[in-house]
């Protein structure tokens, strides 16, 4: 199987490649722009014989024979995609397109990683598929949210119109190694704070929630979604019901870490969602998948990944 993962050197695309790499079978070709990507993901994936990393980014088409398309690439993180907000839309759009082509010429299936916040600030809770959310069209994280529910749209339009073989998840939050630590995200923030004695940053009054799921779960949830049968197209919600407000997860950091840091309330962002968690009985129905890792035992897992790379650094 000749595998393409865009944005393989960002958080998720490296856990996947990682574990599509273990497959003698496979052969990875990891695409990546570098822009929120890092090497350092990769590093250990680099010498291996069906592993190939390519910088490129997807904006531009690429030719490569592949069977399958991962397409993981785009900034996920609201300060990381707000920092060139233009190019963000680019990335998922004309990156999509240029997936959906390869993906037709050469027969591939394309997975598309799609996210929670094409619910917005959800009106619905928790989350299934069947809600077409709230979006704000204008605000500063339509480019995100726009983007990837463009991308699913011309998922769709390129399956019905040309017969690609399409599949769609919608990935809820997400932590765990490899997440880049000045990404700017709760879990990372937070666990870093605590590790360097900083005051934790909650945003807003911390009651908001977020449904966390620990990447190793989600990884084994991508993969059976891209080896399911072809008419299984999604979407399919991809995360852990378990939900918990901000200031829940400040206290299990600072119980873990066993820090002394204290917490600072800043404003909350600008249409920044309440409450969030996902439905995901269609995943189970379709995929027989579920995560197993709970938020306690994945964040000792985080702590360990952050302390070692200080340690490093
Ligand atoms: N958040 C926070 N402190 C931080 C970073 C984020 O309280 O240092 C809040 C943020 O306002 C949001 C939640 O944590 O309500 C999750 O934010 P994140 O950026 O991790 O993910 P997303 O907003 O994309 O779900």
């Amino acid at each position: 199987m000749r595998i393409l993962v865009t944005g393989g050197a960002g958080f998720l695309g490296s856990n996947l490649c990682e574990r599509l790499v273990k497959d003698p079978e496979n052969y990875v070709y990891c695409l990546d722009n570098l822009q929120t990507g890092r090497m350092e993901n990769i590093r250990e994936l680099l010498d291996k014989p069906n592993f190939r990393f390519i910088e490129h980014d997807i904006v531009e088409p690429i030719e490569l024979e592949v069977d399958q398309i991962y397409n993981a690439a785009c900034p996920a993180s609201p300060p990381a995609y707000q920092a060139d907000p233009v190019h963000t839309l680019k990335t998922s759009v004309f990156g999509i397109l240029n997936m959906l082509e390869l993906a037709r010429k050469h027969n591939a299936t394309v997975l598309q990683f799609s996210t929670s916040e094409v619910y917005g600030d959800a009106q619905v809770h928790p989350q299934p598929e069947t809600y077409w959310g709230n979006v704000n069209p204008d605000g500063i994280r339509s480019c995100y949210d726009e983007g990837k529910r463009a991308a699913e749209t011309l998922c769709f339009d390129y399956h019905r119109r040309y017969g690609v073989k399409i599949k769609v998840i919608r990935i809820f939050n997400t932590y765990g190694p490899k997440m880049d630590p000045n990404d700017g995200r709760v879990i990372s923030n937070f666990v870093n704070q605590a590790l360097r004695g900083e005051d934790l940053t909650v945003y807003g009054d911390g009651k908001q929630t977020r449904s966390f799921c620990y990447v190793d779960d989600l990884i084994e949830g991508i993969v059976r979604m891209m080896n399911s049968p072809d008419e299984v197209t999604g979407p399919v919600n991809l995360g852990n019901p378990g939900e918990f407000t901000m200031l829940e997860l400040a206290e299990e950091v600072l119980e873990q870490t066993g820090s002394q840091s204290k917490l600072v309330f800043h404003d909350l962002p600008k249409d920044d969602p309440k409450q969030r968690r996902p439905d995901i009985t269609k995943a189970k129905q379709l995929l027989g998948w579920e995560p197993k890792v709970p938020l306690r035992e994945g964040l000792a897992k985080t702590i360990e990944y952050y302390t070692g790379l200080m340690l490093r650094a």
